[in-house]
């Protein structure tokens, strides 16, 4: 069961074989909160391999002046610097929304094997919504996807924050 009140950095490196897609998820979201209470959109990633978590992310463009600190590019740089490689086959990338063109693209320069995502974006996802980047077969590598993993947890964390953000009261 994963422990989603955990500090991120606890569990880095943790072994956990037994992990399912929604588990792994459950850390992204952990992610996601910490973001949205940087008052940064909340988005987070983590890059899993070998049933261990290889590297973090969370949305951090406002607060480190950084169009492209998205959460999953956060996360692949994390992975790659911690094992000592720009690639990464073997690994999945989980992020909480449908990653953008510059993620999804990341994905594909890391040579990510799979990607796992949480809540469709209809206005910028790149991984089918409004581009599909991971399946292109004009690029030289394939990721395989998994859509909508914890999408309403996602979708729940995305509401309250911009619902928050304009002053509403979030009707329970
Ligand atoms: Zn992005």
């Amino acid at each position: 069961m994963a422990d989603t009140s955990a500090a991120p950095d606890s569990s880095h490196g943790l072994e956990s074989p037994g992990f399912t897609d929604q588990d792994w998820m459950d850390k992204a979201l952990a992610l996601a909160r910490e973001a949205a209470a940087a008052g940064e959109v909340p988005v987070g990633a983590v890059v899993v391999r070998d049933g261990r978590i290889i590297g973090f992310g969370r949305n951090q463009p406002i607060g480190s002046h950084d169009p492209s600190a998205h959460a999953e590019i956060g996360a692949l740089r994390d992975a790659a610097a911690n094992v000592g490689n720009y690639r990464l086959p073997g690994a999945t990338l989980y992020a909480t929304l449908e990653p953008c063109a510059m993620c999804a693209g990341g994905a594909v320069q890391a040579r990510i094997d799979r990607l796992v995502f949480g809540a469709p974006d209809p206005r910028a996802g790149a991984v089918g919504s409004v581009f599909s980047i991971p399946d292109d077969p004009r690029l030289n590598h394939r990721v395989k996807v998994a859509p909508s993993v914890r999408a309403d947890a996602s979708r729940a964390l995305l509401r309250a924050f911009f619902q928050a953000r304009r002053g509403k009261v979030i009707p329970e």
